[in-house]
């Protein structure tokens, strides 16, 4: 790929898990996304579920699809994707992050944050994947400066996707309601607040959301749904485009915005 020729960069609301095998808008979504931009050499996913201490990448030729939930129908245990992994860029991601130490992992695998969005982009399983973990023990703007490294990568033809939720709060999520594009007051005032510094550039406004008020209090009672965003939201050039999509709230108190950077 030539060096002018920089891949997008996505962050994707992946919601219930249950996405991965149901037909629904959101799905749609993410298909669309992907007939819209290059096919990738690979991926490297900063997924919520995959929190450590420290900062590791998946390491592994063949990483294993986890199913990292609990109280789901049997027929979402069975899903398997098995896209290849990519020791190669879990090495070159490991070199060019000088931030901190970036140690490779062996025994993590796919958790459903990467694969229950990423098997509808490409349902042949055939771009590799590494996955990049959160650490835990960091503030969030550690992650957005950390993140700023990764930025050679996208002349590679690697497409850094970020998944996660910007609103999520699973304890106030209403179940009964959960088909329904409802949300509750104080999550719209977050998610439209977010969508405002999303699209206005106001990137420190993010960093900062924890002193945002108390819709983002609620929209975000633990970082780790959040953080991917910042990963995404790091790595945009200055002049470049800036799209949302599959931008509903669902339950109450998820949203599913997803963002698309182009070049
Ligand atoms: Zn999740």
């Amino acid at each position: 790929m030539p060096e002018n020729n920089k891949m997008p960069l996505l962050f994707l609301g992946h919601g219930s898990p249950m996405n991965a095998i149901e037909e629904n808008q959101f799905v749609n979504g993410f298909r669309k996304i992907a007939d819209e931009i290059p096919k990738p050499e690979a991926i490297l996913c900063i997924s919520a579920h995959w929190e450590t201490n420290g900062t590791h990448v998946t390491n592994m030729a063949n990483p294993p699809t986890i199913h990292d939930f609990g109280g789901f129908p049997e027929e979402l245990y069975k899903v398997q994707y098995p896209a290849p992994g990519s020791p190669e860029l879990a090495e070159e991601t490991q070199n060019i992050i000088k931030h901190t130490n970036v140690s490779p992992d062996e025994k993590w695998g796919l958790d459903h944050g990467c694969w229950s969005v990423i098997k509808h982009m490409y349902p042949a399983a055939d771009i590799p994947i590494v996955q990049m973990s959160l650490d835990y023990g960091k503030k969030p703007q550690f992650h957005y400066d950390l993140a700023k490294e990764l930025a050679p990568l996208r002349n590679k033809g690697i497409l850094i996707v970020g998944s996660g939720n910007m609103v999520h709060n699973l304890r106030m999520i209403s179940w009964r309601r959960l088909e329904e594009n409802f949300g509750f007051d104080w999550a719209i005032e977050a998610s439209e607040k977010m969508k405002k510094y999303i699209l206005g550039g106001n990137h420190q406004e993010l960093i900062n959301y924890g002193k945002q008020g108390s819709a983002f209090d609620l929209a975000i009672p633990t970082p780790e749904h959040f953080m991917p965003l910042l990963y995404v939201l790091a790595l945009k050039e200055k002049d470049e485009k800036i799209e949302l999509f599959n931008d509903e709230t669902v339950g109450g108190s998820l949203t599913m915005t997803s963002v698309k950077i182009t070049h």
